[in-house]
């Protein structure tokens, strides 16, 4: 018998502040507008929903580990060899595998100031010191990601576009940034939102990784295809990461259940493209109505839009926030993402849509005429 004491976490992972999803839930348990978490309002593929009932008739078996009939759909649907796509429980699991496979004690690796949370804690959790780049307006600049750069730097993590701020980076500035980084840095380009974007100066990761042998793209089902429950994103790598990817997951690391219906949805183009047309039409409706009311509005790319709130008066964030939950309509608190001062709103069904901005109305006029 040896001595009892303390089992003791490695170096640094004590350090790290768990991620707090935005609310599901008041005090009660009653119904509410979830706009909290950037989930489709539009709800998957009924397709999908029916392959994943079928597949719910077989859950004693194993999945097929390579999830290879899933590979070949997402290669078909985007013009990609499968064999460099790796599949993972949500594009989550993906990026914390690269930062394992990649990350270690002295090395560094770059997001930006309000970056996904979820790289700060991949980077900690391997033992690499994470470096914040500034933003300029909410928006992730090139020039400042490679003034970060060092000869430490081994990976840069690029929401694009950016959750929670919405604004992307173009084609030309990503590109730059790739050539001006080191040959051994990796560069990780989080394309969660990529088919809600409707600009010509935007390119999702898949040319680089074309055309690079260090960049990555990772991509989610839980957005647009509206599957987030089932845990399902890929990433599109360079072959040689796919190979170091597919030694590190876990064998069986995607469900039977979940590649069932990403292959349906994925097929389900139609469902998709009404998805994204239901976004676009909103979001610049929000966008244009909640400047209306005097507040301040980050022009977004994505399904989810930033409001900002004055500084005080009574009609802080915070204050907006606790008017909203009132009426059960939940936003996202951005004090994590060193945002105090805004909520981020997710495009929901019209009626949601129309009872924010109702809110949202009725939150300016009690707390003083548009006087920010
Ligand atoms: C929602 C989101 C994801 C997706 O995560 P999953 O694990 O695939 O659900 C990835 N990156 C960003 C920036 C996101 O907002």
């Amino acid at each position: 018998m040896t001595a009892p004491g303390p089992i003791v976490p490695q170096p640094g992972i004590l350090e790290i502040a768990p991620y707090v999803p935005g609310k599901s839930k008041l005090d009660d348990a009653g119904p509410i507008i979830k706009l909290s978490s950037n989930e489709t309002p539009l709800g998957p593929s009924p397709a999908a929903i029916e392959a994943f009932k079928i597949a719910s008739g077989r859950l004693e078996r194993y999945p097929d580990g390579s999830a290879s009939e899933l590979r070949e759909a997402i290669g078909q649907a985007y013009g990609l060899n499968p064999e460099r796509i790796v599949c993972g429980a949500g594009s989550d699991e993906l990026l914390s595998l690269l930062a394992a496979a990649y990350l270690g004690p002295g090395d560094e690796a770059i997001y930006t100031e309000h970056g996904f949370l979820v790289y700060k804690i991949a980077i900690q959790t391997n033992g690499a010191t994470p470096v914040v780049a500034p933003e300029r307006d909410c928006q992730a600049n090139a020039d400042i990601i490679i003034d970060a750069v060092t000869d430490r730097t081994k990976a840069v993590f690029l929401a694009n576009p950016n959750n929670p701020t919405g604004t992307y980076m173009s084609f030309d500035n990503v590109r730059r940034l790739r050539q001006a980084m080191p040959g051994h840095a990796l560069l990780i380009l989080d394309a969660a939102y990529a088919e809600y974007v409707k600009r010509n100066d935007y390119e999702a990761g898949i040319e680089l990784v074309a055309t690079t042998d260090n960049t990555v793209m990772t991509r989610t089902f839980s957005k647009v295809f509206g599957l987030a429950s089932l845990r399902l994103g890929w990433a599109y790598c360079p072959e040689a990461v796919a190979d170091v990817l597919n030694r590190i997951r876990g064998p069986f690391n995607v469900s039977e259940p979940a590649i069932a219906a990403g292959v349906a949805a994925i097929k389900d183009k139609s469902h998709m493209e009404r998805a994204v047309a239901h976004n676009s039409e909103w979001l610049a409706w929000l966008t244009t109505e909640i400047e209306k009311l005097g507040l301040r509005v980050t022009p977004s790319v994505a399904n989810f839009l930033l409001v900002h709130f004055p500084k005080q008066g009574g009609r802080t964030a915070a204050d907006a926030d606790l008017f909203l939950c009132d009426r059960r309509i939940v936003l996202r608190r951005l004090e994590a993402y060193g945002l105090p001062g805004a909520l981020r709103l997710t495009v929901g069904t019209a009626e949601e849509n129309k009872a924010v901005l109702a809110a949202l109305g009725d939150f300016m006029a009690a707390t003083g005429a548009g006087d920010q």
